[in-house]
């Protein structure tokens, strides 16, 4: 069984190896058992259905929710030469009908469904007269309403084991912690299921979260320095600030497009189709874009403010490096990140519980932006998932940072905050422990308060740092009315002397210079960049004949390969991963043309 697995593997997909547990799930699969899959993005999950589902008899039903998605899977289904096709609301007229008859005459090998057209009476009449190999549920913690993306129709799917008791199912997710877990497994009656768990590590993203002092020249630096060129994705958390970013970005001649809930439709959809058809296009986007762009070759992902938990950071994040290659994750990250989050928070409606959850994921996320040790560590210690070793890939790694003894700093911070009543904002608690003879001081009569110019010795950044760690660290919290600050009852210890603090040391960011000591990007070697051109040019050219995303006829790291290799016949261009049998007849012959020209 498993030969054969391997023979489809190497001539549909271009693969010789499978990654682990890949191998275990189609087994398990193909033997007719349930199967449970977690694994990271990027980590190869459609292999897991959609192999099996060519090698059992009849269709496999795949159930995803993203329908913007559905359609780039089956071109790159139909790329390969499987038989695939899809039913959701967005197709028109008269092609789900098709669609349906061409699965009744048992002519396709796979079939993407959205859950709520898989649950209608009418189709779980014509799938029963019909044969599954499968059914595959996609993004499964959909069906978790413990987690973030809870959609009802999801929780109808335990109708498939209940008509189709015969048919194995395979429900695979990238995101769920162990609650998330096991809420899938209940709900979709999965309980006699294979699990497979793979570790949530990218080790090919590099994590980096740097002092914000000009967040969008950071940006501009970071991305002339070691992305250009590059495709990637920029998150800001207001549409107002999306607009005026891609903008400005776009002012300094950088290619990039905004995407918000905002915008008219076909702005937006435009500028999708751009980001995924063109090279190099970036998005500036709030949250709302990503779920469904599934690009492998997406370079980046930036973020010019804060997310608010750890999950949505690495959610976001994870969206890098999908194919495996060197991935930046990049973040500024500052003192007014964390008062306009505190503040939003201090002001949410909802209820306590609620409130104290989304408070600690808020901490979680925080302490990570301040940790001093492996910023991956404290990622996976997150999961639930021990890293023995600093990861050597991350900002903390790379550049160990230093740390100072910031208690006498904290006492005269804290205590500035105290004398002049918990009612004002940084900057002006700044003023007054500095000395600086405002209008609102004068106001207040702030120079006759005890802390008034005790903190000549550091500068007005540094005393942003301290305020901005005391209250990442929960010493001090913010008000909703206007961000100003008051006193925690942990602060106790620290104003008597009783604890001490050990505080970052941030190093001095210069807007200009970002570049971090290791060169994430992947130089092409000199003497191949003509070739690599020419190559891509001829990707682009297929591309648009077929009107398919450049990715869909070969990924990056397949035309990297071909670098190396150089062929020169035929066989051995199908020898390079990702080329199939099928591609290599249809686009064999012109991509060592070009190829050819170049060596
Ligand atoms: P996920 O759905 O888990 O995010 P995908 O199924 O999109 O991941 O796969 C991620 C990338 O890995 C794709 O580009 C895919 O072609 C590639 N891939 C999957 N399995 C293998 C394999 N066995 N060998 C090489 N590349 C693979
Ligand atoms: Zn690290």
């Amino acid at each position: 069984m498993m030969q054969e697995a391997y023979k489809v593997l190497e001539d549909v997909f271009g693969y010789t190896e499978f990654r682990s547990p890949q191998d275990e799930v189609v087994s398990s699969l193909v033997a007719g058992r349930d199967v449970f899959v977690l694994m990271p993005t990027g980590g190869g999950k459609s292999l897991c259905y959609q192999l099996p589902a060519l090698i059992r008899p009849g269709v496999g039903v795949v159930i995803s929710p993203l329908i913007a998605l559905m359609q780039d899977q089956v071109s790159a289904l139909c790329e390969v030469g499987v038989r695939a096709a899809c039913i959701n609301s967005s197709m028109p007229p008269g092609h789900n009908r098709e669609v349906e008859n061409l699965v009744r005459r048992g002519e396709l090998e796979l079939v993407y469904i959205a859950p709520e057209r898989l649950t209608l009476a009418t189709t779980i009449e014509w799938l029963s007269s019909t044969s599954i190999s499968l059914f595959a549920i996609d993004e499964a913690h959909c069906v978790a309403q413990w987690g973030h993306d809870f959609r009802s129709e999801y929780l109808q799917l335990s109708i498939l084991h209940e008509r189709f008791s015969h048919v194995p199912r395979i429900a695979l997710t990238a995101t769920a912690d162990s609650k998330t877990q096991e809420e899938i497994v209940a709900r979709l009656g999965l309980q006699q299921a294979a699990v497979y768990i793979s570790g949530f590590d990218r080790p090919n993203i590099q994590y980096r979260i740097t002092q914000k002092v000009n967040a969008k020249q950071q940006l501009l630096s970071f991305i002339q320095q070691e992305h250009t060129s590059d495709a990637g994705v920029v998150y800001c958390m207001s549409r107002n600030k999306v607009d005026s970013t891609a903008k400005w970005l776009s002012d300094q001649g950088i290619k990039a497009l905004p995407y918000h809930a905002g915008l008219n439709k076909d702005v937006r959809q435009q500028n999708q189709e751009r980001f995924l058809r063109e090279d190099g296009v970036i998005i500036v986007a709030t949250i709302a874009f990503g779920m469904g762009i599934d690009k492998p070759d997406v370079r980046f992902v930036a973020h010019l403010d804060l997310p608010k938990s750890i999950e949505a950071y690495y959610q976001e994040t994870g969206r890098a490096g999908r194919d495996g290659l060197p991935s930046t994750a990049w973040m500024a990250y500052g003192l007014e990140d964390v008062i306009k989050l505190k503040q939003i928070m201090a002001g949410s409606e909802a209820n306590e519980q609620f409130k104290r959850i989304e408070q600690r994921k808020l901490d979680s996320m925080l302490g990570l932006a301040e940790v001093t040790s492996c910023r991956r560590q404290t990622l996976m210690s997150y999961f639930g998932e021990a890293l023995s070793d600093p990861c050597g890939n991350c900002d903390n790694c790379l550049t160990p940072v230093q740390t100072w003894n910031g208690t006498e700093a904290a006492r005269k911070a804290l205590s500035c905050v105290y004398r002049t009543g918990q009612r004002f904002g940084v900057v002006h608690l700044i003023n007054v422990l500095r000395g600086k003879q405002t209008d609102k001081v004068s106001q207040f009569n702030h120079h006759e308060v005890t802390t008034f110019g005790i903190g000549g010795d550091l500068s007005d950044a540094q005393w942003r740092s301290v305020y901005r760690q005391l209250v990442a660290r929960g010493y001090l919290s913010v008000n909703f009315d206007h961000g100003q600050l008051f006193l925690n009852d942990k602060c106790r210890g620290v104003l008597r002397g009783e604890e001490a603090l050990e505080l970052r040391l941030d190093p001095i960011v210069n807007a200009q210079k970002t570049r971090s000591k290791q060169q994430n990007n992947m130089p092409i070697a000199e003497e191949n960049r003509a070739l690599w051109e020419a190559l891509r040019a001829c990707r682009k050219t297929l591309a648009e004949e077929q009107s398919v995303p450049p990715y869909v006829i070969f990924h990056d790291a397949t035309l990297k390969e071909l670098l190396d290799v150089k062929p020169t016949t035929l066989q051995e261009f199908g020898a390079i991963s990702g080329v199939g049998q099928k591609k290599l007849d249809k686009y064999g012959g012109c991509f060592l043309k070009a190829a050819l020209e170049h060596y």
